[in-house]
């Protein structure tokens, strides 16, 4: 019997709530297979932690977390306490310290989940978006001179490594070569910005290379909107700059019928530390506690734990009864349903049960 340490931090708003959810289908698949045993230890860190000790988790809070094999979590944010607090003091830490330089966000049409682009059904739009997690954009580096004065200004400095999109673009190019369709499509905006998207462009060339079995193309990202907007069909798995990505993959997520579907993976692939797994979605207050948070997204990505730990077969069945209850329409009021977060869990329980791949 294979064990796995799994630290959950279900955090803040609905967070708990599809976390709960997450665990009670990871424990039916743990039983339907007979397999593996998950053991689960619960922090909890978030902001309500912060009210009561001035901080989001402990100071050796990732020291905690080394020792695990994955680490599956919810959303932060709450009404009353900032922003950046709660991101850059629980949320940030964790991918930066574990370095989980790839962020990996499968987007596609689930069965009985209706697109709002006219036509487009399951099959249509079935994407991975591979978002680089650890510098770019979101360097912090920057920063502001004659503050308040007309002459004031701010910069937002990008720092782009050949080591680090060397990694991302080698990534990337092996997931889109372990899909049936084996597409990589390259996002940067080398037109404007001369210095290191162009970087990426000739990283991306050389990369290429070593993945002759693999079709690639270049996109910039403001037509890469458009794209994705008109002929979902062209592409399969695409790789992007952190901001490019984060952009990219709310458009995604949209048009894939709902945030609530949507899943994340934040991924170390050298396994030096624990990878986390969490739903795109942040803890919307405005449904907290009404027990109508949409739990497929963190069911989603509990499949991607399963298959980042070497679990394949129960991911697939996992993914499998997912599917299944989506297409029967037991869906939650944000994809147009009536069920409870409660009723769609238990019948994917029950799915998972029954199921016989
Ligand atoms: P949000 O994702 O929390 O909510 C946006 C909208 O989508 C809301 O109307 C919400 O009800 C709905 N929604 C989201 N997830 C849903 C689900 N599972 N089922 C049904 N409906 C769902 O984004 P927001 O409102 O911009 O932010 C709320 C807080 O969450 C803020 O504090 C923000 O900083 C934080 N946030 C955290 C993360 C994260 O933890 N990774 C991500 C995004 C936002
Ligand atoms: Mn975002």
């Amino acid at each position: 019997m294979q064990h796995y340490k799994i630290a959950a931090i279900p955090a803040d708003g609905i967070g708990p709530e599809v976390i709960a959810a997450g665990l009670q289908a990871l424990e039916a698949l743990e039983r339907r297979e007979g397999t593996f045993k998950l053991d689960v230890t619960m922090f909890d860190w978030g902001s309500d932690h912060y009210k009561k000790h001035g901080v989001m988790m402990p100071a050796d809070g990732p020291d905690r977390l080394k020792g695990f094999d994955a680490i599956f979590f919810g959303a932060v944010g709450a009404p009353d306490v900032p922003d950046h607090i709660t991101l850059w003091g629980l949320r940030l830490p964790i991918c930066q310290g574990f370095d989980q330089y790839a962020n990996v966000r499968p987007t596609k049409v689930l069965p009985g989940i209706a697109s709002p682009l006219a036509g487009v059904g399951p099959g249509d739009l079935d994407w991975v978006i591979v978002r680089e997690n650890s510098e770019g954009e979101y360097s912090g580096i920057g920063g502001r001179a004659h503050r308040g004065h007309p002459e004031e200004v701010g910069t937002e400095v990008a720092i782009f490594t050949r080591t680090g999109v060397t990694r991302i673009m080698r990534y990337a190019f092996k997931l889109a070569q372990s899909r049936p369709r084996k597409l990589l499509t390259v996002v940067t905006k080398s037109n404007a910005q001369r210095h290191g998207m162009v970087m990426w462009d000739e990283i991306a060339a050389e990369v290429a290379q070593e993945f002759p079995d693999v079709t690639w193309d270049k996109m910039l990202v403001d037509a890469m909107t458009a794209r994705m907007t008109l002929k979902p069909r062209s592409l399969d798995t695409i790789v992007a700059t952190n901001l490019h990505a984060d952009i990219l993959s709310d458009l995604a997520g949209a048009l894939a019928g709902s945030l609530g579907v949507a899943p994340t993976a934040n991924i170390d692939p050298e396994r030096r530390y624990p990878s986390m797994f969490e739903p795109i979605h942040g803890s919307a207050f405005d449904i907290t506690g009404k027990g109508i948070a949409n739990p497929v997204a963190t069911f989603w990505t509990a499949a991607q734990m399963l298959a980042h730990l070497g679990e394949a077969a129960a991911a697939a069945r996992l993914m499998q009864a997912v599917e299944a209850v989506t297409g029967a329409g037991i869906l939650t009021p944000d994809v147009g349903g009536k069920a409870t977060t409660q009723e769609v869990t238990d019948v994917v329980c029950e799915a998972i049960r029954r199921s016989n791949i």
